[in-house]
């Protein structure tokens, strides 16, 4: 048996996979393939029905927003949020906590003036800055919720004048957010909640239409919105996996027992990492990631070795980042703490052998 602890695309339920493959040779019985059936099928309809419907139970998400889902990746929605959100010469505030951070505002740049409100670049990202003031006079400030690359996680979202644009692609639907603290939210469905393929985007619809620039239909949220996310093919295989996935999600408890389940998950891993003569966390332990756990060894000629035993054990994708080196075990919603006890077990077994 395998661990799967990749950064991305992560792991995602046994049982979503089992019911997804079965849907590639006959979906719900119609005797066609769901990648060989019309989108605008009256089964695929109730598909994508049922997808937004949940993200809206499961997120608790108000009236005047729009739930989509889109697709180019989060990569895309670095240039559409401020495409869609940015008026022509006016000012978007952002906080530079990692790569995807800074690819956000350069995309940013293209459509007006970014000011960089606070950065832990000189720190490596080790840290999220906390410490600055919001432009009022900015459309909006951008932030990353969780770092993927780096293992750090804004653990509370603070109450902004201007609207809020969060990347939360490595940590949607992992926690209890309150959407109606943001403006737009986004997230690659492919670490916590389905393939690649598909993006979820959250817009709260009374911003959109006040940039004054003319935008193409598939750039433009309002467009997508009154397309029902249908203005051309969607992904259909990601958005059925998505929807199982969040099903799955939903028949645990929903975001509030993962967040319970997330929260042990990750707290006896770092038990682990801090106990452990051999290891050592990367992240300031107040920004310390429930998503991906970053690590590394004391001594870096152990780390070979000590990757070589976790295969051994079943353990893949563990390999940090070569940003930052060492381990990144992310322990995304589906992976049981079976598997994190495996890794505490291999910590433990290596420690005891490099004594
Ligand atoms: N934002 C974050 C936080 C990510 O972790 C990633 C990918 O790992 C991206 C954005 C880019 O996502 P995509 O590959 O869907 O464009």
């Amino acid at each position: 048996m395998k661990h799967n602890f990749g950064a991305g695309p992560g792991i995602l339920p046994h049982e979503v996979l089992k019911q997804a493959s079965e849907a590639v040779i006959d979906f719900n019985g119609t005797g066609l393939s769901l990648l060989e059936i019309s989108h605008r099928s009256k089964e695929f309809e109730a598909v994508l029905d049922e997808a937004v419907s949940l993200v809206k139970e499961l997120f608790n998400v108000p009236e005047g927003y729009s739930v989509l889902f889109l697709q180019g990746g989060a990569s895309t929605q670095f240039a559409l949020a401020p495409y869609n959100l940015l008026p022509e010469g006016g000012k978007a505030a952002y906080v530079e906590t990692g790569v995807w951070a800074n690819k956000a505002l350069k995309e940013a740049k293209y459509f007006g003036e970014v000011q960089v409100v606070a950065s832990s670049k000189e720190a490596n990202f080790t840290y999220i800055p906390k410490d600055f003031e919001i432009p009022a006079d900015a459309s909006y400030i951008h932030i990353t919720s969780n770092n993927t690359i780096y293992g750090t996680q804004l653990r509370e979202f603070f109450k902004s004048p201007i609207p809020v644009v969060c990347d939360m692609s490595s940590d949607i639907f992992s926690r209890v957010v309150n959407v109606a603290d943001f403006g737009l939210i986004y997230a690659g469905a492919q670490k916590n909640m389905g393939p690649a393929g598909v993006t979820l985007v959250i817009v709260k619809d009374d911003l959109l239409g006040k940039t004054g620039r003319k935008i193409p239909a598939m750039f433009n949220y309002q467009t997508q919105i009154e397309g029902g996310s249908m203005y051309n093919t969607p992904p259909v295989f990601a958005i059925y996996v998505s929807m199982l996935t969040l099903k799955w999600l939903k028949a645990k408890g929903g975001v509030p027992a993962i967040e319970q389940e997330n929260i042990t998950k990750a707290r006896v891993l770092y038990e682990e990492i801090d106990r452990n003569p051999l290891f050592k966390a990367v992240a300031a332990i107040e920004d310390r990631s429930k998503m991906n756990v970053c690590f590394v060894m004391e001594n870096p000629e152990l780390e070979k070795p000590f990757l070589k035993l976790a295969e051994e054990r079943g353990i893949v994708g563990i390999k940090g980042h070569r940003s930052v080196g060492g381990f990144r075990a992310s322990i995304y919603n589906a992976l049981p703490i079976s598997s994190i006890y495996v890794l505490i077990d291999v910590m433990q077994e290596f420690a005891e052998k490099n004594k």
